[in-house]
């Protein structure tokens, strides 16, 4: 009896109420299938822009890693294929993925370890004679220097190095307002002073891996330059460590007990950087 029902609707009278009814339900369907469309076509271009961005930082992070790991492979190749002799006989840092993790994790270690470190040599009259001591105790330590008293003093960077003590970085100038110009102006007297090093030491391979920012690397007038740095630097496999024990010799201290009282007190805890009672 379907077709009775069917028949019965044809039959209905159409009026003008009816039309303009139809009409109507005409364009709000018309309206809602552009406005599906229209939301369909954005979402499917926020996926894809968003999963493009995706890649292009995946590809980004590769490439820099690549590009890195080539740097340091060619590296090693031609210490191999040149220095082989050197290589067997000297120390010659490598790069390590892990190192910046490591050297963060030394302040939080349970065991307490005193890593010795100098910075702002070589200086004439005071680094003979700490390398006289540190000989005399069997004692080896890291030196952070400066790429302009090594220009200076090669031969006690020499001596450093040959005694078997880490030389690291420092930059070249120790002038704040050069330095922290901008990331790359850090980076430039990183370079610098590494350049400056692998010249005394007569070895072009020789890279540090490690900085040490002037004044510390974050904080200050500067926190803003030298966050962006620590980045800049990390890219390019640099690691940075600062101190949390200090003699208080850079701040005027000269008398044993004044040194010793302000070692005490800088031991407390794990980053105390200044004494302030000694
Ligand atoms: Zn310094």
């Amino acid at each position: 009896m379907l077709y009775d029902i069917d028949n019965e609707n044809e039959e209905e009278p159409i009026t003008e109420e009816m039309i303009i009814r139809t009409r109507v339900r005409k364009k709000a369907i018309i309206c809602g299938v552009i406005i599906l469309c229209c939301v369909i076509v954005m979402t499917i271009s926020i996926i894809v822009s968003v999963k493009s961005k995706n890649k292009a930082n995946a590809d980004l992070a590769n490439n820099n890693q690549t590009e890195n790991q080539i740097i340091h492979e060619k590296k090693h190749m031609q210490i191999a294929k040149h220095d082989f002799e050197q290589i067997k006989t000297k120390f010659v840092p490598k790069a390590n993925p892990n190192a910046q993790e490591q050297i963060t994790n030394i302040y939080y270690s349970e065991e307490k370890i005193a890593y010795l470190t100098f910075d702002d040599g070589p200086s004439k009259n005071i680094t003979p004679q700490i390398l006289d001591i540190l000989k005399q105790e069997n004692v080896p330590a890291t030196f952070f220097v400066l790429g302009s008293r090594v220009e200076l003093y090669s031969d006690l960077l020499k001596r450093e190095y040959d005694e078997g003590h880490y030389i690291a970085n420092h930059g070249y100038s120790h002038k704040y307002s050069q330095i922290y110009e901008s990331k790359d102006t850090v980076f430039e007297e990183y370079v610098k002073c590494e350049n400056a090093i692998r010249n005394a030491l007569n070895n072009q391979e020789y890279n540090s891996y490690l900085f040490r920012f002037p004044g510390g690397s974050s904080g200050g007038r500067y926190a803003g330059i030298k966050a962006e740095a620590k980045e800049l630097l990390r890219n390019y496999g640099i690691n940075y460590t600062n101190w949390n024990c200090l003699t208080g010799d850079a701040e005027g201290k000269t008398t044993p007990e004044a040194l010793m009282g302000c070692l005490q007190e800088t031991m407390q805890g794990d980053r105390k950087y200044y004494c302030v009672n000694a």
